[in-house]
């Protein structure tokens, strides 16, 4: 039921759109879009601009970490008469001053938002919300499937959408997965779902990705021999992807019988980009560390396949978070650092000032993909405040983060996978101490 009402409202949204751009005076003016620059955001506009192009619409895109009131007020100044927002959960202020500027905005998203029943009063606002429509897609899956709506020949862009799915940790959706399996850009395979698997040489990957043995690199190798597996062909490390199924097997099973690591033996999505396979996951990371870093063309151009300004990006970007992996496994036994609250369901990490508040939400991020029944909450200093960054896959975490900020702070957001917010110094103990006593 509610999948046709998601399916019924990207048709209807897709038609009113070429219904605008089929009236001259918009086609000549530049569609803006305002996106994201987390993985998702960069890989719903990369989706876009290709929807846009194919149309041949023009288009002026720009990235932000939050949509605040400046972003709101810059927006208002500028010349255009479509926008798009892309990945951002506006609140009722925002969006009532949206609609009074009396142009057509479409905001393609999968956040929560207030007072939802509200958002029919907004009748310059088109909204895709996969969340208020009951479908488990992040803002790249929406604006794949009205992309999709518009032409179907846009159904080759459907592993961007993969990897943006994947960037916000969501499930990977059947209908999209069919569709870039078509088109063949997608390989599904059984195995180590680790950070890696097809650039990293074996023993990196695993050090790298398995937090028990996190940057030992002897540790890893001795774990690779005890499966039987060749660390080198011809001279040259093997990575996870050139491992065969027996090999596969082998290391999954050394793997998942040593302790918490049974939980990365899963389905790992290949993307094919012009010849050369990546692993999505690995994808989404190096196109979210463009996003974080401030290099949005080069987080694009990895969507399209073209990844060589976003390698360079990424390679600066791994360093520091290999020493953030490192810093928390040296500092989990440290209390000032590290608390397990909620009979060991909820894990604070207080980083203070060893993390740089735009590395907080990375670090816990990777973390939650190791520990994917905990709830993780990390904060690190931002300037006079504090960053909190929660991840967690089986609550809502955005709820979860709102009723500990209640009365503490609104600067905050987020979805049911990652929520985020910033804190005043001065209100530390008290976040800490909700956390404390959290009872199941
Ligand atoms: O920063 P982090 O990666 O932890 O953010 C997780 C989610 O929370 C993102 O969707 C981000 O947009 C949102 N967030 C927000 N306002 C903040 C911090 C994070 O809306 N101040």
């Amino acid at each position: 039921m509610e999948v046709l009402k998601f399916q019924a409202t990207v048709n209807r949204e897709a038609e009113y759109f070429l219904s605008l751009t089929n009236d001259e005076a918009n086609r000549e003016k530049v569609i803006r879009i305002i996106s994201h620059n987390d993985t998702d955001g960069i890989t719903s506009a990369a989706i876009l601009i290709k929807i846009l192009k194919r149309l041949n619409l023009q288009y002026w895109l720009t990235n932000l970490k939050v949509f605040d009131e400046q972003a709101l007020k810059k927006l208002a100044n500028e010349e255009w008469e479509i926008a798009f927002i892309l990945d951002f959960g506006l609140n009722e202020k925002k969006l009532s001053e949206l609609n009074k500027l009396n142009k057509k905005i479409f905001i393609l998203d999968h956040h929560l938002i207030e007072n939802e029943e509200k958002i029919s009063d907004f009748t310059n606002i088109r909204f895709i919300n996969s969340y208020l429509l009951g479908e488990d897609l992040s803002a790249a899956g929406v604006v794949y499937s009205f992309g999709k709506a518009i032409d179907e020949k846009n159904k080759d862009l459907a592993h961007i959408a993969i990897i943006g799915l994947i960037g916000d940790m969501k499930k990977v959706d059947k209908t999209i997965l069919n569709d870039a399996l078509e088109a063949g850009k997608v390989v599904v395979k059984k195995g180590i779902n680790i950070f890696g698997a097809s650039t990293k040489p074996l023993h990196i990957a695993l050090s790298f990705g398995l937090p028990e043995i996190a940057g030992q690199e002897g540790e890893a190798i001795e774990l690779v021999n005890q499966a039987g597996i060749r660390l080198k062909d011809n001279g040259k490390f093997r990575t996870l992807l050139d491992l065969n199924n027996e090999e596969m097997k082998r290391l999954c099973t050394i793997i998942a019988t040593r302790g918490k690591n049974g939980d990365f033996i899963g389905f790992i999505y290949l993307i094919n980009s012009n010849g050369k396979i990546y692993d999505a996951k690995e994808l989404a990371t190096i196109i979210n560390a463009c996003g974080n870093l401030g290099f949005f063309e080069e987080g694009i151009e990895a969507c399209y396949g073209n990844l060589i300004g976003a390698e360079k990006v990424y390679n600066n970007y791994r360093k520091e978070i290999v020493s953030a992996l490192n810093w928390f496994k040296d500092e989990k036994n440290n209390n000032k650092v590290f608390l397990e609250a909620c009979k060991g369901k909820v894990w604070l990490i207080n980083a203070k000032s060893n993390i740089r508040d735009t590395m907080i939400g990375v670090l816990i991020s990777i973390l939650s993909g190791y520990y994917r029944n905990k709830v993780l909450i990390g904060m690190a200093e931002s300037e006079n405040k504090i960053k909190i960054s929660a991840r967690a896959s089986e609550i809502n975490v955005k709820e979860f983060l709102d009723k500990l900020f209640q009365g503490i702070t609104s600067e905050c957001g987020g979805h049911e996978r990652a929520a985020g917010g910033l804190i005043n110094k001065g209100d530390e103990k008290i976040f800490i101490d909700r956390v404390k006593s959290l009872i199941n």
